[in-house]
């Protein structure tokens, strides 16, 4: 039925949030087997339409083993501001948005959106506020219209191709032969690497979200294509939250608040250019070291 053609890597983790929906799709999520099955409580309240704030309390986290992934986490994050989450790899990033997805609950503190604790909502109405873009999303062999689709099964024609023109996709869908009708492909090969992520944020927009979650979404694209896609997520980004982790600095430096991990905890947080003032930060030799790096790639 539906074939799976793109990168099954981030999949057992996020299609739930991705196609979280209804029968078609459903199956999905048993045949990938979701890892950790986090179940709403019996007194489970619908989780409010986020007005406020997306808070993290003192929040420890630990996958299992010796120590924890997330130690000491204390945010809080604005509704409607466009926050970056940056540091070295391994430093947490990914495991925070997944607390707030609420794929773990925390072994201690807690995750609040205006003040309620995710833990205490069901999950259904915690997701249905919410869509992720990956580096590298699941596309399916299907025509472009039901990929976009995947994000809200029942969005009429219309409001896909509504979702394409706010994605800047829709011009090229319509240049093809078979314009919305044409199957993505093996692999999707038939698109190149910026067009398959605009086909992923037109699908996570179709969820019209509150909070939108974009982790590493631009970091595997050339420059110039990642420059055009963060046009896009600042126009997009009106309106909702927000959350946008890469560990590439270039295309945060005009977000209205960067916070620096590392080992699982803040360590910094402001703009851009409070950031470089410090001249000790870890914020500040992230970008010298990318400086660099980028100049030695021009040398070759
Ligand atoms: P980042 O996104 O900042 O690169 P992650 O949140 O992915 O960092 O990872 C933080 C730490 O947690 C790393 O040390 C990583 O190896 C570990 N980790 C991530 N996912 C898992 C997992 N599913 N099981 C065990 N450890 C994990
Ligand atoms: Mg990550």
């Amino acid at each position: 039925f539906w074939e799976i053609t793109y990168n099954l890597n981030h999949l057992t983790q996020y299609i739930p949030v991705v196609i979280d929906a209804s029968g078609a799709v459903r199956h999905m999520r048993d045949i990938l087997d979701e890892p950790i099955r986090v179940s709403d409580r019996p007194n489970a309240v619908e989780c409010p339409r986020i007005a406020h704030e997306i808070g993290f309390q003192g929040v420890r986290f630990s996958y299992g083993g010796e120590g924890a992934q997330i130690d000491g986490l204390d945010l809080a994050i604005p509704a409607g501001s466009r926050v970056a989450i940056v540091g070295p790899s391994g430093a947490g990033k990914s495991t925070l948005l997944s607390l707030l997805l609420r794929f773990h609950d925390p072994q201690r503190g807690k995750v609040t959106i205006d003040g309620v604790d995710i833990a205490s909502v069901t999950r259904d109405s915690l997701r249905a506020q919410m869509a992720v873009v990956f580096q590298d999303n699941v596309l399916f062999n299907t025509s472009l219209r039901e990929n976009i689709r995947l994000g809200s099964l029942d969005a009429s024609d219309a409001e896909v191709e509504a979702a394409a023109k706010k994605a800047e996709i829709h011009k090229f869908i319509i240049s093809l032969p078979d314009g919305y009708d044409t199957i993505v492909g093996e692999r999707g090969e038939t698109l190149s690497g910026g067009q398959r992520q605009r086909i992923a944020i037109a699908r996570a927009l179709l969820r019209d979200p509150a909070i939108l979650l974009l982790d590493e979404a631009t970091s595997a694209l050339d420059q110039t294509t990642e420059a055009a896609i963060n046009r896009t997520l600042k126009k997009i980004g009106r309106g909702r939250s927000l959350l946008f982790v890469t560990h590439r600095l270039t295309s945060v430096a005009d977000m209205d608040e960067i916070i620096v991990m590392d080992a699982g905890r803040v360590v910094q947080r402001g703009d851009h250019a409070t950031l470089m003032r410090k001249r000790s930060g870890l914020y500040r030799k992230l970008w010298n070291d990318q400086m660099r790096a980028s100049a030695e790639d021009d040398d070759d």
